[in-house]
């Protein structure tokens, strides 16, 4: 009876991702998104993103874990047309004018909360695109024809919890649909020199940080990396809060064996925060 009941929950499950089938395996992003000033200016950044879009077949969609959207529990936006979230203050007009009109996913959503088995996952329509994904998103696919869904970050769980939910959501890989991280693996906003957001260089303890997460991530070394805490000053004045740093976790949890791993945009701005971003697989 269990057997049979799995059987048809899995077919069930088909049913809602029949439209995300795909042959090739997709890669996996790790986005590092700086200042939302990102959004509306042309830097090697945003070239940086726009490059990795033509490395990567076109996506059915996009399922994106943003730094800006934490909450108790798990969700994913489900709603048909996702608002743009303009969730800063202080920038010029123009980034509040920037409007990101992708499509959102209700049957990705659907798709993404069945898989998930560890924990529940709860459907949102009171989201939509924060800055963490448009502002990054929107240089990769400028003519917003890629549906995208987010889904939050549960402040209430720890590193391991999160690196273990993404693993549950390998299969996406195979439907066409292209995770996308997006933070900052250094990102100390108490100590970024704000008058000097477009210069290029980093503090000691940033660079140190910056030198070894590459390391780990390009040794494979994933339970260090888990266990940020547990690795010195540098990591600890890099990750003061753990939002712009776990997106990347997400990323490292959905590496094949086979994967290959880039790493570009490897800049530190401002002195405490790194672009660094991490492409994974697809090569
Ligand atoms: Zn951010």
């Amino acid at each position: 009876m269990p057997l049979i009941g799995a059987t048809m929950k899995l077919n069930e499950l088909n049913k809602i991702i029949e439209p995300f089938s795909s042959t090739e395996k997709m890669p996996v992003l790790f986005l590092g998104h700086g200042s939302p000033m990102n959004a509306i200016e042309e830097n090697e950044f945003v070239q940086g993103f726009r490059d990795i879009s033509t490395e990567i077949e076109m996506p059915k969609a996009i399922l994106c874990i943003s730094a800006h959207w934490e909450t108790k529990g798990t969700l994913v936006t489900a709603m048909e047309n996702p608002p743009t979230i303009h969730d800063f203050g202080g920038f010029p007009k123009a980034l509040f004018d920037v409007q990101y009109p992708a499509l959102g996913s209700p049957e990705l959503a659907k798709a993404t909360q069945e898989m998930i088995k560890s924990t529940d996952v709860q459907l949102d329509d009171k989201w939509g695109l924060d800055h963490g994904a448009w502002s990054v998103i929107k240089h990769m696919y400028p003519k917003a024809d890629v549906p995208v869904i987010q889904m939050s970050l549960d402040y209430s769980k720890d590193a391991q919890h999160h690196y273990e939910l993404a693993k549950e959501l390998t299969n996406l890989r195979e439907r066409g649909v292209l995770i996308v991280g997006s933070g900052n693996m250094v990102h100390n906003l108490r100590l970024v020199d704000w008058g000097r957001l477009d210069e290029q260089y980093g503090h000691d303890w940033a660079i140190e940080a910056n030198e070894k997460m590459k390391e780990l991530i390009m040794a494979g070394n994933h339970q260090e990396l888990i266990d940020y805490k547990n690795q010195g000053k540098a990591f600890q004045m890099s990750i003061p809060t753990p939002e712009h740093y776990l997106p990347l976790l997400y990323i490292l949890a959905l590496k094949d064996e086979s994967d290959d791993i880039a790493l570009f945009n490897d800049q530190l701005v401002a002195g405490a925060i790194t672009m660094t971003s991490v492409k994974i697989g697809g090569n």
